[in-house]
């Protein structure tokens, strides 16, 4: 790879510079186009006349529920994604450069309650260099400086060797069908980049999550001879105490290089608990429902086995519920874990980029939430990872904003890398 000479960096700032208020521009049509998980297709509109103007190869298509049979459980089941379209614009490389994906997802998560909200989540208000609104920074900002990397090479008449493959993906926020659907397509690429809220760091690594739900069962009885009953209430929280321990022993046997310095490497979250239907019974039945984290390198399945037989432990250690085993069901919608070699050569060519352009090199961190990086590593054998502009911690919360200083920056970085990464033709 051969350096950029001082010169094309400052091309590449003083052009970024100039599309500036355009960049802002797109960026607030698309935070003003709601697109919760399930309504993409408003959306997607808005992005495909973006990438025409871009002169992209476009390909649109509602992907279909038998395509993704194989990998199922992966996903969220649904019977159709109709009115959902996924997007993909292409910008063809002269020939034998490596190529690229920039993916980024379009769908959101609700708004929520409007009370907790300061700015209209739909207005996109900007307040100084924060631009606010719903999927503003998760990841409607990534999608942008992705197309904005593009226009900033085409602005300065540079013919790429390699494909950029950018790409408007739907529901990642409830499995990921969207990307996956993208890599069975047949969308594959020598890396992928995914523009997820990173605050510029470069992130090898994601967590992985299982969802599950457990029956507790108790015996009823009315509350004035409780004795008589067996609470499910009080049954579940020896299986909630029991998890959280496990919890625990998972974050000291677990060592990932880069894991270490996150408190909580797996966190295992009951998110919901209901029980019983009347104050005065003993409660039959308790069902808790609730999330648990892997790192990259624990395997799927494997960890199942390992869940299941904890709650078996767990119940064993009680009378009542070695006699009266809970019922664990993994549910739809699982993230495995997934990451790529700190010394793969995409890692290398971004983390130059950004250096290049902001005078130092990014922060390298793994993340413990799932994202689409596991359809492209594990369906799609591709090396992926995550670099984008806003903080995750805002992006499912009110007043979720974006720094647009940072929208500009990844912008920039990843003209920079595609450069690297594809080469210059002629
Ligand atoms: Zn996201």
């Amino acid at each position: 790879m051969t350096t950029p000479t001082p010169d094309f960096i400052e091309a590449i700032r003083a052009t970024a510079a100039s599309l500036r208020d355009e960049l802002v521009a797109d960026l607030r049509h698309l935070i003003s186009t709601p697109s919760v998980t399930g309504e993409e297709g408003a959306v997607q509109e808005v992005v495909e006349a973006q990438y025409r103007r871009l002169g992209l190869e476009i390909d649109r298509w509602e992907p279909r529920v038998a395509d993704l049979a194989d990998w199922a459980e992966h996903v969220t089941e649904v019977e159709n994604y109709d009115g959902r379209p996924n997007l993909v614009g292409v910008w063809p490389g002269a020939g034998g450069g490596r190529s690229i994906i920039l993916n980024g997802h379009i769908d959101t998560v609700e708004p929520g309650d409007r009370e907790n909200w300061t700015y209209d989540p739909y207005g996109a208000e900007i307040v100084g260099d924060r631009l606010y609104g719903r999927g503003s920074c998760d990841m409607k900002a990534g999608q942008i400086a992705n197309q904005y990397a593009v226009r900033i090479l085409q602005s300065l008449d540079v013919r790429l060797n390699g494909d950029v493959i950018l790409q408007s993906t739907i529901s990642e926020e409830d499995g990921g069908a969207g990307a996956l659907a993208a890599v069975l397509r047949g969308y594959r690429a020598d890396a992928a980049i995914i523009t997820e809220p990173t605050e510029l760091a470069v992130v090898p690594a994601q967590g992985g999550s299982l969802m599950f739900r457990i029956d507790v069962p108790g015996r009823s009885a009315h509350a004035a001879t409780r004795n008589e009953g067996v609470s499910a209430i009080e049954k579940a929280a020896l299986v909630l105490a029991g998890l959280l321990a496990f919890e625990q022993e998972r974050n000291h046997s677990i060592d990932h290089p880069l894991y270490r310095d996150i408190a909580n490497k797996i966190p295992i979250n009951v998110g919901t608990l209901r029980a019983g239907t009347w104050p005065s019974s003993v409660p039959e039945l308790a069902v808790m429902e609730g999330r648990a984290g892997l790192v990259p390198g624990e395997d799927l399945d494997t960890f199942k086995a390992q869940f299941l037989d904890r709650v078996e432990a767990i119940a064993a250690a009680d009378d009542w519920l070695r006699e009266h085993p809970p019922i664990v069901t993994f549910l739809t919608g699982q993230f495995a874990a997934a990451d790529v070699p700190v010394d793969a050569p995409i890692l290398t060519t971004l983390a130059s980029a950004h250096k290049a352009l902001t005078g130092a090199p990014p922060a390298m961190t793994a993340v413990t939430y799932g994202a689409d990086m596991r359809h492209f590593v594990q369906a799609g054998g591709v090396p992926c990872v995550m670099y984008g502009p806003g903080d995750v911690r805002v992006a499912h919360y009110s007043n979720e904003f974006v720094p647009i200083s940072e929208v500009v920056t990844v912008a920039e970085t990843l003209a920079l890398a595609l450069c690297a990464w594809c080469g210059v033709a002629g």
